[in-house]
């Protein structure tokens, strides 16, 4: 069970749980684990750590106060366990590494336990000082549905040689994870079963007030018409994610903001094109309206709104499709074709095609914006042919006849 016993030789020192997360937000799996380790190292507390930068995440996350306030509800007074904020009061993202060597200054008569779920082991060795973190604790790795707990030989070498080590413990942990809660919040669907009774209309409440918020800013930019469609791509999105296996809360965001910058003018769209450098390509200088990807996209981080990359790449190229587009980009750009309130002739054949392929139905939606563009002699964009041929690649001909 264990590989390495932990090699800190103080007897007398408080035994320390650290768990630090992100907690957006905790859940079941966090508190058994928690409780599992508690028990079987016996130690005399756990603290809890939330992150307030993570810096492994790039999704934007609930504001720290928040997750903090959900962990301490859900814990509701438990015995031996604390939560720091060690993080927060620190600038800038939130390393391990720091945390520990700020408490071994801070609590020098603890001996710290760092315990984590089996996922952490992919990742370990990119963990910034990873090498040194394992002199400042005990790595404690625990059972993770979907995980397996073996330990890379360039990890367990280092680990060997270290003060603290990494040990490994069984526990009977529950198959759940916050981003697991999320999509189901998001989808509308209960998470009784997954976290603490005490914050779960708190957490639902919290998504949908990050949605309201959304929705506020963007009834200030658009037209009634367009805010109703973007809100029609959103759920379009959202759907296609949920049969895809993709990310719902992000397809749902990025589908809500994708026409944040529809309706600048002309003289916007080519004055902050200029000025901020978002495009050279002639295409879109001649046709202003395809700016607005790019413009949208840029505005977004720009205004602290998004930061979420992937989200603002799919919003970035749902004009023109771009050859690297990911899953969430080709559900933006296929949702904006085929939301409910389109009504052109052929759509409800790209619906169709679209249901049992996605790749497929962003195909048909290329060939049909390209055969649009032909029949007016307008321009073609090169990404629009670009990201055409690269679907193409990836498909056996086959599929296509
Ligand atoms: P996300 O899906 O957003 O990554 P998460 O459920 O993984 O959320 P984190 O806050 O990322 O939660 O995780 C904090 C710590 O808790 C990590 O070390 C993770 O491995 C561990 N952990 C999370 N869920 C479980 C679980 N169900 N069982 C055991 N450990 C868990
Ligand atoms: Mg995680």
């Amino acid at each position: 069970m264990s590989t390495q016993s932990s090699k800190t030789e103080a007897k007398a020192k408080r035994k320390i749980g650290l768990f630090g997360g992100t907690f957006d937000p905790i859940h079941l799996g966090h508190i058994r684990m928690a409780e599992r380790c508690k028990e079987q190292l016996e130690l005399d507390e756990i603290w809890w750590i939330p992150a307030s930068v993570p810096p492994h995440k790039t999704r934007q996350t609930t504001p720290y106060e928040k997750r903090r306030a959900w962990i301490e509800k859900a814990l509701d007074g438990k015995a031996g366990h604390r939560i720091l904020d060690i993080e927060k009061e620190r600038e800038g993202k939130s390393y391990t590494y720091h945390t520990l060597l700020e408490l071994h200054d801070r609590e020098p008569d603890c001996q710290f336990y760092f315990l984590t779920g089996a996922d952490s082991l992919d990742g370990l060795h990119t963990w910034y000082h990873w090498e040194e973190l394992l002199d400042l604790c005990t790595f404690v790795v625990t059972t993770r549905p979907g995980y397996d707990m073996e330990i890379s030989e360039q990890i367990q070498s280092v680990a060997e040689k270290s003060k603290g080590g990494i040990l490994c413990i069984e526990i009977d942990a529950l198959q759940v994870s916050s981003t697991d809660v999320r999509k189901l919040v998001a989808q509308n669907q209960s998470i009784e079963a997954l976290i603490p009774t005490e914050i779960i209309d708190e957490v639902k409440r919290s998504m949908e007030i990050k949605i309201e918020g959304y929705k506020e800013i963007l009834k200030n930019r658009l037209s009634v018409k367009r805010y109703t469609h973007s809100v029609s791509v959103a759920n379009t999105a959202a759907r296609l994610a949920g049969m895809f296996n993709g990310d719902i809360e992000r397809a749902y965001l990025a589908g809500l903001m994708h026409d944040y910058a529809r309706e600048l003018t002309e003289e916007e769209l080519l004055e902050l094109t200029a000025k901020h450098n978002l495009s050279t390509d002639g295409v879109e200088l001649m046709q202003t309206s395809l700016l607005h990807g790019p413009v949208g996209a840029w505005l977004l981080e720009e205004e602290g709104l998004i930061t979420d990359k992937q989200v603002l790449d799919a919003i970035r190229w749902h004009t023109t499709g771009h050859p690297d587009m990911d899953q969430l980009a080709r559900i933006i750009y296929i949702s904006d074709y085929i939301e409910p309130g389109r009504n052109f002739p052929g759509v409800d054949l790209l619906r169709q095609i679209t249901n049992k392929d996605l790749n497929l139905g962003v195909l048909a939606g290329l060939d049909h914006t390209l055969g649009f563009l032909v029949q007016r002699n307008h321009f073609i964009h090169p990404l629009s042919i670009a990201t055409r041929n690269r679907l193409l690649e990836e498909h056996v001909v086959e599929d296509l006849s």
